[in-house]
């Protein structure tokens, strides 16, 4: 049993069982014990890989777009360049390389990292030095806020629940003897849940994220008052319906409830929950990221990389740009929702 195992089985057997959102957390961020506290989870050798780690064409593409926004709003002087949840830092660092073409982009900005796990940072260090880091959003600095967030909304803790007549029973974590287990909470209607009793029926699941709309409402009031904008990147879809909750551990599905704190936990993210809390800045449509990156000329970067490679590199490379963007690997799970100001044009390759 992991030391983490004992300390939610303890915590469980004081006090009563907890949500899945407490349990997400303590699993993803105590600070002895946590996964990505303790660990650097990404690339070939850890737990999965993300699209930034896949090829250098994804961050060089997503910097490109935000320079073109700052360009569209008229280049502001001083403004943040922010990444929640930078893992390696990878993507970064292929948008600074990609953009130090654009004039006057490097001069105008300093990179602001969100992140809360110390191994993480010091690779971000690595790659990206004079990047300054933040526990949260809020203590971003007040300026215009050009900022991307891939795969960082599903690393946040949700909780869940089970429709019961008009009201909801929440799916708790409890003890079974010495195990873990899932059960049920009595059903009680919720306010927070007020809008899904119209699309759904008796038995469905839904989730909810309880700290996703503070942070979007952040950002967006920031983006509405100074400017810029937001490049949000998960797997998901409008409004969440079914048990999302999926443990990864060296690249194959485990059991949530097996090795806490020894396996990454996601949960897809809900745009809907974004496109509400952007307010007042405005929300674009949704995007498959296959088609984003198409929009933003990734075949033709694609094309020119490959004018440098032969032999394995090459095919390496080919196999990179088709998981990106193929319908049947990331092109169509993973989807793009963008935050601008009401008063501007979206981000390059997204639609009003
Ligand atoms: N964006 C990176 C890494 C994704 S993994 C990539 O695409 O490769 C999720 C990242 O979010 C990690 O860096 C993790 O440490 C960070 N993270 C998770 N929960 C967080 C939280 N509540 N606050 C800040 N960072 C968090």
């Amino acid at each position: 049993m992991t030391a983490l195992a004992k300390l939610i089985k303890a915590r469980i057997a004081r006090s009563g069982p907890i949500s899945i959102a407490d349990y997400m957390a303590d699993c993803l961020m105590h600070p002895a014990h946590g996964y990505y506290a303790t660990r650097d989870p990404l690339g070939q050798t850890g737990d999965f890989i993300t699209a930034p780690e896949i090829s250098q064409m994804f961050g060089e593409l997503i910097g490109l777009a935000l320079a073109q926004s700052w360009l569209d709003q008229g280049k502001p002087a001083r403004i943040t360049l922010a990444e929640l949840g930078p893992g390696r830092g990878t993507l970064m660092a292929d948008a600074l390389r990609a953009t130090r073409g654009v004039p006057g982009f490097h001069t105008a900005l300093r990179v602001h990292f969100v992140e809360t796990s110390p191994v993480l940072r010091a690779a971000q260090a690595q790659a990206v030095p004079d990047a300054q880091w933040h526990d949260r959003v809020d203590t971003l600095p007040d300026a215009p806020l050009f900022l991307i967030a891939n795969e960082f909304l599903d690393a946040l803790p949700i909780r869940q629940f089970v429709r019961d007549g008009m009201g909801w029973r929440e799916r708790m974590v409890g003890l079974d003897g010495d195990a873990l287990t899932i059960g049920l909470s009595a059903p009680a209607p919720l306010a927070l849940l007020e809008d899904r009793l119209a699309d759904t029926q008796d038995g469905d699941l839904v989730e909810h994220c309880p700290a996703l709309p503070g942070i979007v409402q952040d950002i967006g009031q920031r983006i509405s008052a100074r400017g810029g904008a937001a490049l949000f990147i998960d797997y998901g879809d409008w409004q969440s319906l079914g048990d999302t909750l999926q443990a990864l551990a060296g690249h194959t599905y485990a059991d949530p409830l097996a090795a806490p704190g020894q396996a990454d936990l996601t949960a897809h993210v809900d745009f809907a929950a974004i496109a509400a809390a952007a307010t007042p800045a405005s929300f674009t449509r949704l995007t498959p990221q296959g088609v984003f990156l198409e929009r933003l000329g990734i075949t033709p970067r694609a094309q020119a990389l490959a004018r440098t490679l032969t032999d394995e590199p090459l095919e390496n490379h080919i196999t990179a740009h088709r998981r990106l963007t193929h319908p049947a690997e990331m092109g169509d799970l993973f989807k793009v929702i963008g935050i601008y100001p009401a008063t501007a044009t979206p981000p390059p390759g997204l639609e009003p």
